[in-house]
Formats: structure tokens, C-alpha cells, sequence
């Protein structure tokens, strides 16, 4: 049986789209030729990255409002740099709620004045700043919507006139919010859509109209857009498992539908963290994230038996970031129930046994 796999990322995908892309590997639309052997201008893949496109702005109701889609490589974190380079033309405003934050602002103060605005720092990033101004010349702001390693979660966003940046890699697709009011969104693929590899932009296009600073071609959004994300090679495999997640989350009701079951599987597993004795969660408790429960023992002692009833169990990927320490559960939205279930039966058990 397949382990219980609570990685952070690259991240657990769902079963069916794990054979779909196998099969295409072989042999692709029966073409009799391998997915990652044909032209990316092929008939065959320009279908796919159109798919992959559409069913990004289908899931996040983001049709006919003037947003566009690519599928880029090189990682969020060249996101940091990139938007900043496309956009901070003076002064730009960071919510600083961990390390991603962090490394987002340490590229973006190659390119201008940076403010940050509030910073969970001082606490460990173990929650979420709630009361701070945004300068109102600033070129935009910039937050991180889920912090995959110290475990916390926006879940509301300040209102801000202007540009408004947001780092979903790790939230992306989990649950509702009203995606119109972001700028630009982006996304590693690796946490909750597909394989390494690509990193998904949304990107409004009247926000192109601010560029003022002459950008290489290959960090130009503009580029990108021309080009229908094929101004160079795409990683043709890593969109095209993108895809068919993508149609998988459709299928099952979208949005909507996934957000009650990432609900379900968050509050079984803080509901249990918050009642075993022996365990405690990391971060405060409004700001918990639904993708990512970060937990410790309270009895360090225990954690040769715990890991041991873990590992017997087929749980997989629970270690915490090697900057947190203890305990990262993370449940993306391809992690079924039953291995939170599967979580919660060894943390009971390690309370009988002790
Ligand atoms: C993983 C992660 C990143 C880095 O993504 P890469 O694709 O590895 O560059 C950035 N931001 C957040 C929130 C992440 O979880």
C-alpha cells in the first residue's frame, strides 16, 4: 500500500493523475510518442498548456476579468525577483511572515526602496501581523499567503488600492477567496498542482501598463504573455501533470468542494493536537494553516517511539523544516482523510502506550 505521504514538497498527487501521466510518458494521446519527446509547439501540447491555462482561471472564477496565465520555470523563488523587477519602479510594501517572505524581500531590495510594513519575526513567525499600514505610494504589496514551514495562514487580506502580490505556492487551489483582488499571484507547482518544474503565474494585464524598467526578455512578464508561455521551451511534463490535477480538482466540485475537505482534514488533526497531552501545536491558534499543522512532543523523549509508530504506519514526510524542528503535518489537497485519520490513530496510541 502506497505510505501516507504528508510532504511539504515536492508534495503528494493524486493517484489517478500519477498513472494518467505514466501512461503519457509512453505514449502520449496515442501519438505512439512520448509526452516528453514531442514538440512543445506540437498540436498535441499546445492543447494541453491552452487546458492548463483555462482551467486555472475556471477554478479561481477568474474568467473575463482581464487576468492572463503562464507557466514559467525557475521556481517561486525567482517570482521574488521577477516581480520586483518588473514592478518596484520606487518603494514597494512586504508583510514579513517567514522565510519565504524573507528571501522575497532580499531580492526585492535589489530594485528599490522596501518597506516592511509588519514582521512576525520576533515571535519566530509563529503568527500572523494583523495591524500595520501600506504606505499609499508604494509601487504594491506583497504578502505570502500560507507559510509552508512555520505553519500559519492568512486569512484575510488588507485592502489596499494598489497592486496587490501575493506568494500562494503553498495554499493555491485549497480554498475559497476572491482571487479578483489580487495582481498577481504565483506559485510554485510543487505544493498543491503537479510535479517541480513549472511555477504558475496570474498575472492582471493592466497592471503591465506600470513596467518602467527596461527587463531581459526571459524575466519580462510582458514576454511570457506574447508569447502564450512558450517564448522558450516549458517544462512540458511538470505542465502537463499540472493539468490533469487541475481537471481531477475540477471534477470533484473545484474550489469549493476541496476547501470542506481541507477543513475536515485540518480541524481532525488540530483538534487532536489540541487534545492529546503529549503534543502541541506551534503557532497561534487563529492563524493555523489548513495546509500545513506544525506540532512538537512535549516530552522530547518520546520521539524515538513516536517516529518508530509512525514509520510502522506507513506515515510519511512528517519531519518539521530543519529551521522549525518538531513536527510538519502538511495535507494538500491530494492527501486523503484517511491519512489524517491515520495520524490521529498513532498519536491516541502513543498516549495508551505510555
Ligand atoms: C516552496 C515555497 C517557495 C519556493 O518555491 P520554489 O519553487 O522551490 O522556488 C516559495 N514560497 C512558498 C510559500 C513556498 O512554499
Amino acid at each position: 500500500m502506497k505510505k501516507h505521504n504528508f510532504s511539504a514538497g515536492p508534495c503528494i498527487l493524486p493517484e489517478e493523475v500519477l498513472k494518467k501521466a505514466s501512461e503519457a510518458v509512453l505514449n502520449f494521446n496515442n501519438d505512439n510518442l512520448s509526452l516528453v519527446e514531442i514538440s512543445h509547439r506540437s498540436k498535441s501540447f499546445v492543447a494541453v498548456m491552452e487546458k492548463a491555462r483555462a482551467l486555472v482561471l475556471e477554478l479561481l472564477n477568474l474568467e473575463n476579468h482581464g487576468y492572463q496565465v503562464l507557466f514559467l520555470q525557475g521556481g517561486a523563488s525567482t517570482q521574488f525577483l521577477m516581480s520586483a523587477y518588473n514592478f518596484l519602479n520606487t518603494k514597494a510594501a512586504y508583510l514579513n511572515t517567514g522565510t519565504w517572505s524573507s528571501k522575497a524581500i532580499k531580492e526585492a531590495k535589489l530594485f528599490g526602496e522596501l518597506v516592511e510594513v509588519a514582521s512576525s519575526k520576533d515571535k519566530n513567525f509563529s503568527y500572523i501581523p494583523k495591524d500595520y499600514n501600506i504606505p499609499t505610494d508604494a509601487d504594491y504589496f506583497h504578502c505570502t499567503s500560507n507559510n509552508t514551514i512555520f505553519g500559519t495562514q492568512m486569512k484575510t487580506f488588507p485592502e489596499f488600492d494598489g497592486i496587490t502580490i501575493c506568494d500562494m505556492s503553498s495554499d493555491i487551489f485549497s480554498r475559497q477567496l476572491d482571487f479578483s483582488k489580487f495582481d498577481l499571484i504565483y506559485a510554485g507547482a510543487q505544493k498543491n498542482m503537479g510535479p517541480a518544474g513549472t511555477t504558475l503565474i496570474v498575472i492582471k494585464e493592466e497592471i503591465l501598463n506600470t513596467i518602467e524598467r527596461e527587463v531581459p526578455s526571459m524575466l519580462s512578464y510582458k514576454t511570457h504573455i506574447e508569447k502564450d508561455s512558450m517564448f522558450n521551451t516549458p517544462s512540458v511534463f511538470a505542465v502537463y501533470v499540472s493539468m490533469l490535477t487541475l481537471e481531477w480538482l475540477k471534477d470533484l466540485g473545484g474550489i469549493p468542494f476541496i476547501e470542506k475537505v481541507n477543513e475536515k482534514k485540518a480541524n481532525l488533526l488540530y483538534t487532536e493536537i489540541d487534545r492529546n497531552p503529549l503534543f502541541k501545536g506551534m503557532v497561534a491558534k487563529e492563524d493555523r494553516s489548513i495546509m500545513n499543522a506544525t506540532f512538537t512532543l512535549t516530552d522530547e523523549n518520546l520521539k524515538a517511539t513516536f517516529d518508530q509508530l509512525c514509520e510502522q504506519a506507513g506515515i510519511s514526510g512528517i519531519n518539521g523544516h530543519r529551521s522549525v524542528g518538531g513536527y510538519r503535518a502538511s495535507m494538500y489537497n491530494a492527501l486523503p482523510l484517511y491519512s489524517v485519520q491515520a495520524l490521529v490513530d498513532v498519536m491516541q496510541e502513543l498516549e495508551r502506550k505510555i
